[in-house]
């Protein structure tokens, strides 16, 4: 596995004999090595997910997995993540899951061997998948994301006096750079963008778009279920999302790649048209806030300080920043995708299901 320095260097030698690069080329470089040498979650580390603030939230995704396992007549299924991180969000939900009687096999979707050192922790007898195409095909599949979508290679347009064209990184004099290529990409960009001022940029992720369709076609035809959460927009947006996080602090995309966390708003519209072409129906998206207080993290909030008298503040700091349109509450959006065949999911308001 390559050190920052080494990809760092493999990419300038590339971008000198070759030319630019796309910025999901780039992307996936530079993730693919900030994972495999990181575990970027914690304080420690470079940012903190919803499972690391507190166990409700694993526990309340368990619960939701279980009201929709239990109204599908208890069928055999498989539990899946997408991008456990540090298996915490497992650990919570299997354990919540388990008070209602499911133990399903766990598989964890993972290509970060450090991370999956750690979630060994949580589910030692989980089996490990280096993408979803060897997922079991067996019997309904219960899918989990939480900033998985975010992670992926996304692709930038933008818009030039000269029309839309894919955003390339080159190296030059002041190290690593964003330039337009020379094609249009007009067609990649939604038609009422075309007439965008110049410095617009517009964003795709066919890596994310491609995995939720073939969950979508999984969905409909071995049955289950996906709840995804991450942070991002319903609506076709034009803007730069792309950022960098190091140390809980925002760095420069084009300064150390494989040394930071590189993520980007996701497109909740085209996720779920994607699961939609697959074949599932999608419910969402809705904020995090309005989803985990649909699912009674209030109670759960109260049951806990009741039975930890000596972290009630804790607990209370957590549902809000959980929860709260300042904070967690609003920015991160939930979906789920469900197959068709199977009831219509909790903790949503616009059942378009
Ligand atoms: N879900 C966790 C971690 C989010 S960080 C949490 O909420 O805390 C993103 C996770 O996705 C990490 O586990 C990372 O290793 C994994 N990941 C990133 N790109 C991936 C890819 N292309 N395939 C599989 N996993 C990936």
């Amino acid at each position: 596995m390559l050190t920052a320095t080494e990809l760092a260097d493999m990419l300038r030698q590339q971008m000198t004999d070759h030319g630019p690069v796309s910025i999901a080329d780039y992307m996936a470089a530079a993730n693919s090595v900030y994972y495999a040498s990181h575990d970027p979650l914690g304080r420690q580390g470079d940012f903190i997910t919803s499972p690391e603030i507190s166990q409700m939230f694993g526990e309340l995704i368990g619960i939701w997995i279980a009201d929709l396992w239990k109204r599908a007549s208890m069928p055999p299924v498989h539990y899946v993540e997408l991008g456990p991180g540090r298996g915490t969000l497992a650990g919570d939900a299997l354990r919540a899951m388990r008070t209602q009687g499911l133990e399903p096999p766990v598989h964890f979707v993972e290509t970060s061997p450090l991370l999956a050192r750690l979630q060994a922790e949580h589910a030692p007898d989980a089996t490990w998948h280096e993408g979803i195409e060897t997922l079991p095909h067996d019997v309904p599949l219960v899918i989990v994301a939480n900033e998985f979508f975010d992670a992926l290679p996304y692709r930038q347009h933008i818009r030039t006096y000269g029309g839309w064209r894919e955003r390339m990184v080159t190296y030059g004099d002041e190290g690593f750079a964003s330039i337009p290529g020379p094609v249009p990409t007009e067609e990649h960009v939604p038609e009422h963008l075309h007439d965008a001022t110049a410095g617009s940029i517009y964003e795709t992720s066919p890596a994310g778009l491609a995995i939720a369709a073939a969950i979508g076609r999984r969905l409909k035809k071995q049955g289950g279920a996906m709840l995804a959460i991450d942070y991002g927009h319903e609506d076709y947006y034009a803007g730069d999302t792309l950022q960098a996080l190091n140390a809980h602090a925002y760095a420069d995309v084009f300064s150390n790649p494989g040394a930071n966390d590189l993520t980007a708003h996701v497109h909740f519209t085209a996720l779920s048209g994607a699961g939609e072409v697959g074949g599932a129906r999608v419910a969402g998206p809705v904020s995090q806030g309005y989803f985990l207080g649909a699912m009674g993290i209030a109670a759960r909030a109260a049951a806990l300080g009741r039975r930890y008298p000596d972290r009630v503040e804790e607990i209370g700091a957590a549902h809000v920043r959980l929860t709260s349109e300042e904070e967690m509450g609003s920015l991160f959006k939930v979906i789920a995708m469900v197959a068709p065949s199977w009831p219509k999911p909790a903790g949503f308001i616009d059942q378009t299901v």
